[in-house]
């Protein structure tokens, strides 16, 4: 390895995010470098669900009145720092897919000039074209693809809103936020952020960069355990719209006066549809409170610092074994290594697997090893690379069993 254990172990000395691996309960033997799909568990989370748990068997139905019901909102006020928003423009709520459908009811609800289309991004992760599609099936707008690698400016006409990941999923390219948004404004349209791959892997500015819309969720890079509930942001001076298409209850003026007719919240409560469950609110907030506390530039400078320690001590093996790292330059890249090998890929992985380095697989040829600065250590990365490099010398991969397909990849 062109990377001697001591340094790397001299960066962990200097790390000043190491503190907080000791706030996560990872199990024992654990190379865990796939957070961008499943963040690991706070510590803290599992004592603010028990605590919730009590408060359901002992409070009941008045829970709802002790934190229950505001927990949307005052989640979102917790998570705007780090989004770069303000209080009262994020809503922690449903998941990405229902965000992304209620937002493009609420824009196209508006004055758009006539235009009914909504663009959405191929080679995106595919929940956003299908819900960008069901829309436009339910109110006859009409559903546009944006060519994978094409040129956004040239696919704008005519187009109302369009939906775009900062961080692609596949390949971990970064888009440039402020620049993009300007784009699609210039061009009269209005753009939905995704940033599933984004929240928590690097510092986001919507407020900065000119944002109106955007979604993501908090069970990757954020940890607020599996089906943790969404968040969806709309800029202050964009709340007065109108009506989101899933006007439920909970997003009422007056949930509890029961009126016969739809009023939406003038803030962005109206964002809500209903009743939530407390207890995913209570694991997240523990996560939240955990990312208040994150130095996110330093969090930044260590997510490349570590992609590029993991990619350095493997170059060689890239090289002659064929294997593609389409991992994109440091200011361009989330906070993932994206490598392909169309033949051996799925296997390298299962490989890995098996020596509890855990990445993950995505068709055709991709391996995905995901890169979280608060519970990763510079060694942890090093002895991921130490597999890797052992999977492929040894041709340990080759081995049938690796080669068969779990439902879940
Ligand atoms: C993970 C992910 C989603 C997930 O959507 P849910 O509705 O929350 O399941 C959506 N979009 C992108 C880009 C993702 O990476």
């Amino acid at each position: 390895m062109s990377v001697s254990l001591d340094s790397v172990r001299e960066w962990d000395q200097k790390d000043p995010l190491a503190n907080f691996k000791q706030h996560f309960a990872l199990p024992e033997g654990i190379l865990y470098l796939d957070g961008n799909s499943l963040g690991a568990q706070p510590r803290a989370a599992k004592q603010a669900v028990d605590d919730t748990l009590d408060q359901w068997r002992d409070e009941l139905i008045k829970g709802w009145n002790q934190g229950w019901f505001d927990a949307p909102e005052r989640l979102g006020n917790l998570l705007a720092p780090i989004l770069g928003a303000k209080k009262g423009e994020v809503s922690v709520t449903d998941n990405i897919t229902l965000n992304i459908f209620k937002l493009l009811g609420y824009v196209l609800g508006q004055d758009t000039g006539g235009r009914r289309t909504v663009l959405s991004e191929g080679g995106n992760f595919p929940t956003d074209g299908y819900i960008a599609q069901g829309y436009c099936r339910v109110s006859g707008s009409e559903h546009r693809f944006l060519p994978e690698g094409g040129d956004l400016a040239e696919h704008l006409e005519g187009v109302a809103v369009v939906v775009l990941s900062q961080v692609n999923y596949r390949t971990g390219k970064l888009r440039d936020m402020a620049a993009t948004t300007q784009l699609v404004h210039d061009h009269g349209a209005e753009v939905i952020w995704d940033l599933a791959h984004s929240a928590g892997a690097l510092p986001i500015d919507l407020n900065g960069s000119g944002v109106r819309y955007a979604v993501g969720c908090t069970y990757k890079y954020l940890n607020g355990g599996p089906g943790a509930p969404a968040f969806l942001y709309v800029h202050g001076n964009c709340q007065g719209g109108g009506w989101q298409p899933l006007s439920g209850w909970h997003g009422h003026a007056a949930p509890f006066a029961f009126e016969a007719d739809y009023t939406p919240a003038s803030d962005i409560s109206r964002f809500r549809t209903g009743t939530h469950s407390a207890l995913t609110y209570a694991a997240l907030e523990a996560s939240l409170v955990m990312w208040n506390e994150v130095d996110m530039q330093a969090l930044r400078a260590k997510s490349l610092a570590m992609s590029d320690l993991f990619r350095e001590c493997l170059a060689d093996i890239f090289t002659a074994h064929g294997i593609e790292d389409i991992t994109p330059i440091a200011n361009q890249r989330g906070s993932q290594v994206s490598l392909v090998d169309t033949q051996n890929g799925y296997a390298i992985v299962q490989a890995l697997i098996a020596r509890n380095v855990i990445g993950d697989y995505r068709e055709p040829g991709l391996m995905r090893f995901g890169f979280t600065p608060l519970y990763l250590s510079f060694e942890d990365v090093w002895q991921a690379a130490q597999h890797f490099r052992e999977v492929i010398e040894s041709g340990e991969y080759r081995s049938p069993k690796f080669h068969v397909r779990g439902a879940v990849t």
